[in-house]
């Protein structure tokens, strides 16, 4: 088992990461209270998969664990679905000293995390991300909320789980579409950070594809890895945290255009990252060969790099809206290489419009 620290004083925790490692979770649990009730939060797929086997090692070593199972997907992270949450956290006779535990992917992860945020002024909560983009990216780093029905995330909180648990053997009943969307956020960790991360996703691409354990655990381990620094740097991301939205301004564009049906957040992010390589390569940051690089390996791992046929003018709108812009400036992550990228603001409407069919 590998684990990685994320350091933030008080707030610090482990991201346990491994095969087979679910079974060890209760020797994780130090500061859990297994007195007081705590709550298994799940979806119906995850929990029909995992939740019954987790409730018996939770049991099994003396915790005193109830149920609560969502519908699951992206329409149910929202207010009804986290008011139905704290009336289950009542019913349970959870208290202060209780925990949360969130087991399924970003959508139980930030609805849960909120829900322990809130609930008498904040319980304990403990993240088992089932998801290829939750074990990369979601689990980790203390973003939580809800969708309103005006935009993705507007309500929530950050506020860090006590752990992170990791069990890379979970991926293998990951739908496939489910873990490209994850291998997006993958690929962005190699843009923006790591050179030999963004080498090694070119070198071991069938591997990867077929999801052999020892390739998810060191893609899983080094992605935390990145973001636990860059998280320990800019928690509330006011700096350095915003280099994680590679592709996100336009990938959001993407998504809100097609009514969030036709791309998963992954593909959209997957062509906004080509998007914005091009930009880069536009305005003499990036060289040629390099946006080349980054698109071909989106490319080669079947992810989508063209949004079809959407006016230029009605992505540039939506992305003006961004609510990661500030003052009225649309503010996007561009690489500078593969391995580096920075935050640019000042770009125009033209200079994106190029970028776009
Ligand atoms: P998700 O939670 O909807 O999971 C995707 C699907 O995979 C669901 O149907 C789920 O039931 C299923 N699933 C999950 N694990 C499985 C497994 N092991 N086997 C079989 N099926 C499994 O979506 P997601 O892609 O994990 O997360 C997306 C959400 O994460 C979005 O709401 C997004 O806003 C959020 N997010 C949050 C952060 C953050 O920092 N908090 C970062 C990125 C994304």
């Amino acid at each position: 088992m590998k684990t990685i620290q994320v350091d933030l004083g008080e707030k610090s925790y482990p991201i346990h990461i491994g095969e087979e490692i679910m079974i060890h979770f209760p020797d994780m649990l130090g500061r859990v209270s297994s007195r007081s009730v705590s709550l298994l939060v799940s979806d119906e797929l995850v929990f029909s998969l995992y939740g019954p086997t987790v409730l018996d090692i939770l049991r099994g070593a003396g915790y005193r664990v109830e149920a609560a199972v969502i519908k699951g997907g992206e329409s149910c992270k929202n207010l009804t679905t986290l008011d139905w949450l704290y009336e289950q956290m009542i019913i349970c006779g959870l208290d202060r000293s209780s925990t949360v535990f969130a087991l399924g992917g970003g959508v139980v992860g930030d609805l849960a995390g909120f829900a322990a945020a809130s609930y008498m002024r904040g319980v304990g909560y403990i993240q088992l991300p089932t998801s290829l983009l939750a074990q990369v990216d979601s689990s980790v780093g203390g973003k939580t909320g809800v969708n309103l029905p005006r935009g993705k995330n507007l309500v929530g909180a950050f506020y860090q789980p006590g752990l992170v648990l990791a069990d890379v053997s979970l991926l293998h009943t990951l739908a496939e579409k489910e873990y490209l969307t994850g291998l997006a956020e993958v690929i962005k960790y190699g843009v923006i950070w790591d050179t030999a991360f963004f080498e090694y996703l070119e070198t071991n691409l069938a591997s990867i594809k077929t999801r052999d354990t020892e390739c998810l655990i060191h893609i899983v381990e080094r992605c935390c890895a990145i973001k636990a620094e860059i998280v320990s740097q800019d928690e509330k991301e006011t700096g350095i945290r915003a280099l994680l939205n590679l592709g996100h301004t336009f990938g959001h564009a993407f998504e809100a255009l097609t009514g969030y049906e036709q791309f998963t957040h992954g593909e959209a992010v997957a062509i906004g990252m080509v998007c914005a390589a091009r930009l880069a390569k536009n305005i003499g940051m990036l060289t040629a060969a390099e946006a080349i690089r980054i698109t071909e390996l989106i490319n080669n791992y079947g992810l989508p790099v063209d949004y079809g046929n959407l006016s230029a003018d009605a992505i540039v709108e939506r992305m003006r809206s961004d609510k990661k812009n500030t003052a009225g400036q649309i503010s996007l992550v561009l690489p500078a290489a593969i391995g580096q990228s920075q935050v640019c603001t000042g770009i125009s409407d033209e200079q994106i419009k190029a970028v776009l069919k």
